[in-house]
């Protein structure tokens, strides 16, 4: 699944290839992938010309000189790629956006979870889907706020996109490893250092996996994402302690953590 890192760098691609350009015709192959209607998307789109793309959390928005935004989510597989070949979109385009002089944009999404949508303004679409802003800009006073006084375990508030937008799978536990703290812990029995914590490791590991550009085999050493995936047949160890990589299910979802550093309160 596309997370953060790798959303960022689509934006960047969509930033240096479509920027300034003019969408001379859109091609919907599968209108699955469309939270609106086809004809919104032409109206709103055709004719205009593409400005800099914006990202919060997982989400792209591409602002038109229409004055429309288009929304684009990658779902589980999606991805953006440019091509040449109007008549030749890469496999399993869902929509191609045709340039006026070549260089074409096709929003690739073989499983068909991705969405594209398009709105006004970039705060209502935003709002529609409960988004918080960005996990890697977000204020430590908004991002305590969301977090609040709740029960809810602290791994399944940070994937909760209406708390700050773009935190998956592996960056939560990466975040919870890194500031030592147990996965199934409750919110409200976090203290108030252990929150900011977490908010700092949110940030520097957001960072450590830009500058990376997403290549996650050039993360540090350290980082509990090399021993995601581990097996029984072959245990993992913490390069802080030498703990053993543990698995657990929270709110449905694979998590790893380090059984001493990450030690479960009493
Ligand atoms: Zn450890």
């Amino acid at each position: 699944m596309p997370e953060l890192p790798e959303v960022e760098m689509f934006r960047r691609a969509l930033e240096e290839g479509a920027t300034g350009r003019k969408l001379r015709q859109l091609k919907v192959y599968d209108a699955k992938v469309l939270r609106c209607q086809e004809t919104q998307l032409v109206e709103g789109l055709v004719g205009h010309f593409f400005h800099p793309p914006q990202r919060i959390g997982k989400y792209l928005f591409v602002p038109f000189s229409s004055g429309q935004v288009l929304l684009i989510h990658f779902g589980l597989t999606g991805s953006l790629a440019f091509f040449d070949e109007a008549e030749d979109p890469p496999r399993f385009t869902r929509v191609a956006f045709l340039m006026e002089s070549g260089n074409h944009l096709a929003y690739v999404c073989p499983r068909k979870f991705g969405r594209l949508d398009i709105g006004p303004d970039v705060q209502s679409l935003q709002k529609a889907r409960q988004l918080a802003e960005d996990a890697y800009t977000i204020s430590w006073e908004d991002f305590e706020h969301h977090l609040g006084q709740t029960r809810r375990m602290v791994k399944t508030v940070l994937l909760d996109q209406s708390v700050a937008a773009g935190v998956g799978n592996w960056i939560a536990d990466e975040i919870l490893f890194q500031a030592k703290i147990y996965p199934e812990r409750r919110v409200a029995d976090l203290s108030a250092e252990e929150k900011r914590r977490i908010f700092e490791k949110m940030k520097e590991i957001i960072q450590t996996a830009l500058a990376v550009e997403g290549d996650y085999e050039a993360l540090p050493a350290q980082f509990l994402i090399h021993r995601r995936g581990w097996t029984q047949a072959s245990p993992a160890f913490c390069e802080n302690c030498t703990g053993e990589t543990e698995y657990i299910k929270v709110g449905g979802r694979a998590t790893y953590f380090c059984g001493v550093c990450q030690k479960k309160p009493g």
